[in-house]
């Protein structure tokens, strides 16, 4: 269903596209499969309410994000198992992700409150200098399926809390999420218009209509560099404002100081979370040749008993990949690497044993031997797939860690609090963990340099996305 001016609709066509279960392969349900014209209807509806939702006070507009995380957190479970069926994400991790979600909720009720201006100091005795914040107005938003209900509220509490209204346009492999998080701010009773769904399995043509609209001010994207760029390039030819959360390359770096069997837990922990379906997944794993053996082992045990599954069964650590595309893509690399001399330690095939053989599951796999030469040492990995580089100084690896083109994420362990600070300062990402696999938060700033992203989502800085700042100059 679409949710268009605080009603839900099938679309103008009357089509619908199916949502699959990636664990089973089975039809979860139908869905409509919204068009250009249901996005237009879409965009009207949330111009027509940008102006009343604007001019209420910062606190009314709390209130409605209070209610709706308190709502959220009474519907978890729901939204957890819906995530886990359509997603295919161990329960746990959904449970969790449900939190992360609702979290930002919270901090932008209260963010709403500090939206302050301030005044300047000017250059004339006559004269004051007064900035103001005030929203940007319609924006559209992207998400992937990847994590389909926190890129949600990631986006839509902050534009809500600054006095924009949003149309979402989910991923076409989530649509369910998308429609139960909206029965979330329906419940809440937003004013109609303020938030608005199109779910279609046609991204590009409803894309197309956000791209070109003159009252969209701004499109927020979570997904892929490739389709980031051509978003960003589009949006430019009407200096729409953009943010942008894309890919990511992860580099994990554990010294020769570190505990390699410490070491070897968190990268274990944080490679296969979300089946390596994660922007800020660890994509080389490099580890001082010094520790590397013990390092490799002790990451090969723990891999090795991970268990893949339908995520609503107990004791699950890895999930399905999205679809068939993902599965091929992750083979791909696996398959590549192995032609140039890498060695599997563990995995490295699709799992099609019994009761798994309609899912779309791959085994984790431990990559060692890998080299620059190999695509998986440059390309994103979007799967259960970890390779171990060894390497032999600092400096060395600096450089390794930095060349790539994303700039996302990156992890570092050690125990040396002089080189736990060069690599904080020297690593060109937007978030380092230091011996941290967790470094996020919904009041922490997340985002990428270089090709992984413009912008910053959550804290302080996640509002001020979806606010313009505007100079008064008066002559006194
Ligand atoms: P994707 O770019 O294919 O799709 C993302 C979204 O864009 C989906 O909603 C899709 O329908 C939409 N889309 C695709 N083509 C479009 C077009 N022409 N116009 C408008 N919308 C279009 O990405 P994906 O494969 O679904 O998601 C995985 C990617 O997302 C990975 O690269 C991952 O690293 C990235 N990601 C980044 C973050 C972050 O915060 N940086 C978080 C999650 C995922």
């Amino acid at each position: 269903m679409l949710y268009i001016n605080g009603n839900w609709k099938q679309t103008e066509s009357g089509n619908t596209f199916s949502s699959f279960n990636p664990a089973t392969g089975e039809v979860l349900d139908t869905v409509a499969n919204g068009t250009a014209e249901d996005a237009l209807n879409a965009i009207q509806a949330a111009e027509n309410a940008f102006e009343a939702w604007s001019e209420l006070t910062a606190y009314e507009r709390s209130n409605y994000l209070y209610k709706a995380y308190e709502i959220m957190m009474e519907k978890k479970e729901q939204l957890a198992v819906m995530m886990s069926k359509e997603q295919g994400k161990p329960l746990k991790a959904a449970r969790n992700e449900v939190k992360y979600g609702a979290d930002f909720l919270l901090l932008y009720a209260e963010e709403a409150k500090r939206v302050n201006g301030e005044i300047l100091p000017s250059p004339r005795k006559d004269q004051r200098f007064m900035v103001l914040h005030q929203p940007v107005g319609v924006v559209c938003a992207i998400t992937p399926w990847n994590y389909p209900i926190s890129m949600i509220t990631r986006k839509i509490a902050p534009a809500i809390a600054a006095g924009c209204t949003v149309v979402l346009k989910p991923a076409e492999q989530t649509p369910l999420c998308a429609v139960e998080m909206f029965k979330v701010f329906e419940e809440a009773g937003l004013p109609e218009g303020v938030v608005n769904l199109v779910t279609t399995d046609k991204p590009e043509e409803v894309g197309q209509v956000f791209l070109t609209h003159k009252s969209v001010k701004k499109i927020t994207f979570t997904g892929s560099t490739e389709v980031g760029k051509y978003i960003a390039e589009q949006a430019g030819k009407q200096v729409k404002r953009v943010s942008m959360e894309l890919g990511g390359h992860a580099p994990f770096i554990v010294f020769e100081d570190a505990d390699p069997v410490h070491a070897a837990k968190g990268a274990s922990l944080v490679k296969f979370l979300n089946t390596g379906q994660a922007c800020i997944s660890p994509n080389r794993i490099f580890v001082h040749r010094s520790i590397v053996d013990k390092f490799t082992e002790t990451f090969v045990e723990r891999v090795s008993k991970m268990k893949a599954g339908n995520g609503l069964e107990e004791g699950i650590a890895i999930g399905p990949l999205v679809d068939t595309q993902a599965l091929e893509k992750v083979h791909n690399q696996v398959s590549d690497a192995t032609s140039k001399g890498a060695k599997v330690a563990i995995g490295g095939e699709r799992i099609i044993s019994e009761p798994l053989h309609n899912g779309t599951f791959y085994s984790p796999t431990v990559l060692t031997g890998v080299d620059e030469s190999m695509t998986i040492y440059y390309e994103e990995t979007f799967g259960p797939v970890a390779p171990i580089i060894p390497f032999d100084t600092e400096e060395e690896v600096l450089k390794m860690a930095n060349d790539t083109d994303y700039g996302l994420a990156a992890y570092v362990y050690t125990n040396d609090l002089k080189r736990a600070m060069t690599m904080f300062e020297k690593l060109k990402f937007g978030i380092i963990g230091i011996n941290d696999i967790n470094p996020t938060a919904a009041a922490a700033p997340f985002g990428g340099m270089k090709e992984s992203g413009l912008g910053r989502e959550g804290g302080k800085e996640g509002i001020h996305e979806y606010l313009e700042t505007k100079l008064g100059g008066f002559s006194i």
